[in-house]
């Protein structure tokens, strides 16, 4: 099908566009789904074949100092705290978000005193439900689970820690950081927040805010590559005094000292669990570095403007077919997918998948389309929403049962 003129009008004055050339996706595919894993830049393959065969290769084990290595944490570090208002030394690329949430929540507990309960949106992405249980498993917090939109009112004199993603991974619907910190810092507690799906899609700015400590994830808007490091942030003013549960080796001050006793380096490097994984490294800071380029304040306009086209493109037929907009109304409410809820969304999600529109789903009964400005053209929202259209209109996702359903949805 082809696009319409104004369509196309807004592909060529698009000033974004160039960034496309910059990833690998394959022909055909729209997609629409890089809220859950970015595709690929184009030079990281190049950047990982030149790490192993110019510095591992060549120079093996002395490239810890030759290639600054033993630095890489840091320095995909400091290029996140761009993107996020922090400075350098309050940011680490380090593990999964998940352990850096047994880090960050443990950091807290680590300065809270008798305070031990971590305050949890009951609609959260479930890792983070399950990191600060464990913690309770072992008699380290209590947790306690409230409705997202009243978090901030109900932290109490034991309150040790709000935990709370600022992008809800479902609705896309953006916490306010400034109102959340307030309330926290009223209670006397502290914020852990999850950037997962902020980072790299909509501006951040954890200082202006005064949250006090923060994870985000490298594999999805970063275009880290599938399982990257993610990345840790804590406020300095916590640098003196903070500790951790997996304070390894790496996060000492001179790792190579073997002294028996543990001496935190000083910032978020003591953050640094093991030895970093310099291949996965070098390819995060392949993709942070594309982010931090186009700058996130246009890579969200343009994001808004894409999923505004696709909600005005499909309305009649989401009207039609009962296909509702979990994500808010408002483009400024939100971060870069939309969210909708249809008792038949895992065949909405698998037929468009068959049309060439890869999104995902998520249980029990939600689609997610992800609208990443980096590689995406209007033309391309256009075309996904007359897929959209013609597959409610056919109405062949009724006959897709949930048998096909994969382990990763
Ligand atoms: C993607 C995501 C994670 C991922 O955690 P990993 O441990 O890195 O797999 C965690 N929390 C949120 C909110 C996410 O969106």
């Amino acid at each position: 099908m082809i696009c319409p003129d104004w369509v196309t009008a807004l592909d060529e004055s698009d000033t974004l566009a160039p960034l496309r050339a910059g990833f690998v996706l394959p022909a055909g595919c729209i997609y629409l789904n890089g809220n859950s894993l970015g595709p690929p830049p184009a030079g990281t393959g190049s950047r990982i074949a030149g790490c192993v065969m110019d510095e591992w290769g060549r120079d093996l084990v002395a490239s810890w100092n030759r290639h600054n290595w033993i630095r890489k944490p840091d320095q995909v570090g400091a290029l996140i705290a761009q993107l996020i208002g922090a400075s350098p030394e309050e940011v680490v690329a380090t593990c999964s978000v998940s352990a850096n949430l047994l880090k960050t929540l443990s950091a807290v507990l680590s300065l809270s005193g008798a305070r031990k309960e971590v305050l949890i949106s009951d609609d959260e992405f479930p890792t983070d439900g399950y990191i600060a249980d464990a913690l309770a498993r072992f008699g380290m917090a209590q947790v306690r689970r409230a409705p997202r939109a009243q978090l901030a009112a109900a932290a109490t004199g034991d309150t040790a820690a709000i935990l709370f993603s600022h992008v809800n991974y479902r609705t896309a619907e953006i916490a306010n950081l400034r109102t959340m910190s307030d309330a926290a810092r009223r209670a006397g507690a502290m914020t852990v927040v999850d950037l997962s799906h902020s980072t790299g899609a909509i501006p951040v700015d954890v200082n202006a805010a005064e949250v006090d400590f923060a994870v985000g994830c490298g594999y999805k808007y970063l275009n880290g590559g599938p399982g990257a490091p993610a990345f840790v942030f804590a406020a300095s003013r916590h640098h003196h005094r903070m500790d951790h549960l997996l304070a390894g080796w790496m996060g000492h001050s001179e790792p190579f000292a073997f002294e028996a006793g543990y001496r935190p380096h000083p910032g978020a490097r003591r953050f640094l669990s093991g030895t970093p994984p310099i291949l996965a490294m070098v390819a995060l800071l392949e993709g942070v570095e594309r982010i931090a380029e186009a700058g996130v304040e246009r890579l969200w306009q343009k994001s808004r403007a894409l999923s505004e086209l696709f909600l005005s493109e499909t309305r009649t037929a989401r009207e039609r077919h009962g296909l509702e907009l979990l994500s808010p109304t408002d483009p400024m409410a939100r971060g870069s997918h939309l969210a909708f809820r249809h008792d038949r969304a895992f065949g909405i999600s698998q037929a468009l998948i068959a049309a060439g529109v890869m999104g995902d789903f998520r249980a029990p009964d939600c689609l997610r389309l992800g609208f990443a400005p980096a590689y995406l053209s209007y033309g391309e929202i256009w075309t996904a929403a007359r897929r959209l259209e013609s597959v409610l209109e056919r109405g062949d996702y009724l006959s897709s049962g949930d048998a096909d359903r994969g382990v990763v949805t």
